[in-house]
């Protein structure tokens, strides 16, 4: 069962599970709901509580006959423009994608397969990015000129990305500059190595590269950080915090040396000793999807299945990461779940779309969210097969609608980042 049927069996009350809830009932609605809100919001979901920057992207009214097509037409004109477009179109699924729409995806990965799968398919003049918008602007750096990339939704934005905006993360290195200079130590080393998460805007890809630094997913972080204490004395991670805390203490870096910097306050809420001292300042950003995750439900998956496995994306919080079995990235977590004994129970903690998926994929093992709440990603959850199916039929009529375009003044200096890591050996 998809998670979104799953969200109407429970709002109607007619869930098989006890205690299973939603974290809004308006889930049960479409996306196109949210779209013609006054203020830009990220909907129902995990982010609904942040608060959406005025500047993001908005997406204007979705067509009537797209709204009110039912999912058996929306299947037929989609399978239809598919099928007149032939190669010349590529459609790209996030893992943390609904099932309604993943069901057309040429592939299916995390932000980073994606974006490769998308260089490797040159025939594809374009390229429908059902993901978030830093997802998209990764491809479109990536990909040639001659393609398109298309994000069906505009306001499928991340709010962890907007969490860290090109002019706070500026702000902050003219401070850290201000206090360390610009000058390499005896061993060469910069003060500073800025390093940011593929999650994140292509602005703050271009300024890693334009100031020495790189960008990291969650599957290389580890060797990242490593690529940056080689030529650093110190670390500006951002956007997440977790990611980077997880990883650092993982290295060995002790917690008391990786400061907070909140962009909110002077000096970032910490002060000038601290930033001396600091390996690591992380910026205070946080995945609200991953942020739900508690010890108390480890503890809970622990006594109800002994034996479980508990795994945990390196997006949530530390005490989480410390009490799980494991933690990794989304391709992590599924190859353990592919390399394990038949009758394995698994507790996860992630994205309750892929966890879902993952159940579905491997009925010979026991695999459940760790949040028993439904809470998807609300950014993610903005696209739906009826935005899908007009970028599409747009296409078949000669027409590119929501095309995502990085300027050259960004986009090279974010290769230069992205290729700093593409050369990093895990
Ligand atoms: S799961 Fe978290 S990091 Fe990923 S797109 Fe959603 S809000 Fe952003």
């Amino acid at each position: 069962m998809s998670v979104t049927t799953a969200i109407q069996l429970v709002t109607r009350g007619e869930a098989a599970t006890a205690g299973t809830g939603t974290c809004s009932p308006d889930l049960v609605r479409d996306p196109w709901a949210f779209d013609a809100l006054p203020m830009p919001s990220y909907g129902p979901g995990a982010s609904v509580h942040d608060q959406a920057p005025p500047a993001t992207p908005r997406q204007g009214e979705l067509p009537e006959d797209y709204r009110t097509a039912s999912p058996e037409e929306l299947d037929r004109r989609i399978l239809a423009a598919k099928d007149t477009l032939g190669e010349s179109v590529v459609i790209l699924g996030h893992f943390y994608q609904r099932d309604e729409v993943v069901r057309y995806a040429d592939f299916v990965g995390d932000s980073y397969q994606l974006a490769r799968a998308a260089t490797e398919r040159s025939a594809a003049r374009s390229i429908i990015f059902c993901g978030v918008h830093f997802m998209a602007e990764t491809a479109d750096i990536l990909s040639t000129p001659e393609q398109s990339v298309i994000l069906p939704n505009l306001a499928a934005g991340c709010s962890m990305a907007d969490m860290a905006d090109i002019d706070s993360v500026t702000e902050c290195w003219e401070q850290l500059t201000a206090l360390f200079g610009t000058g390499r130590d005896a061993d060469g080393r910069r003060p500073v190595i800025p390093v940011t998460y593929m999650n994140s805007s292509a602005a703050l890809k271009a300024f890693c590269g334009e100031n020495g630094g790189i960008v990291c997913t969650s599957s290389n972080a580890a060797a990242v950080l490593q690529w940056a204490f080689e030529r650093g004395r110190r670390v500006l991670f951002f956007p997440d915090q977790h990611l980077g805390r997880n990883t650092a203490k993982a290295m060995g870096v002790p917690l008391e040396q990786m400061p907070l910097w909140n962009p909110r306050r002077p000096w970032g809420g910490t002060d000038e000793q601290t930033l001396r001292d600091a390996r690591v300042i992380l910026w205070h950003g946080f995945c609200s999807v991953h942020r739900r995750f508690t010890v108390a439900q480890i503890e809970k998956a622990r006594a109800e299945y002994p034996g479980v496995r508990v795994i945990v994306h390196p997006e949530c919080p530390l005490p989480v990461v410390d009490a799980a079995d494991a933690s990794g990235s989304t391709d992590y977590i599924r190859k353990a779940i592919a390399a394990a004994a038949p009758g394995s129970t698994f507790a996860i903690g992630t994205e309750i779309n892929m966890v879902n998926r993952l159940a579905a994929q491997y009925p010979e093992h026991t695999i459940f969210c760790l949040d028993p709440v439904i809470c998807p990603c609300s950014t993610m959850y903005r696209i739906h097969p009826g935005y899908l199916a007009w970028v599409l039929e747009g296409l078949a009529e000669g027409r590119v609608l929501n095309r995502i375009t990085v300027p050259d003044s960004v986009a090279v200096p974010a290769r230069v980042a992205l290729d700093r890591m593409l050369a990093v050996q895990p």
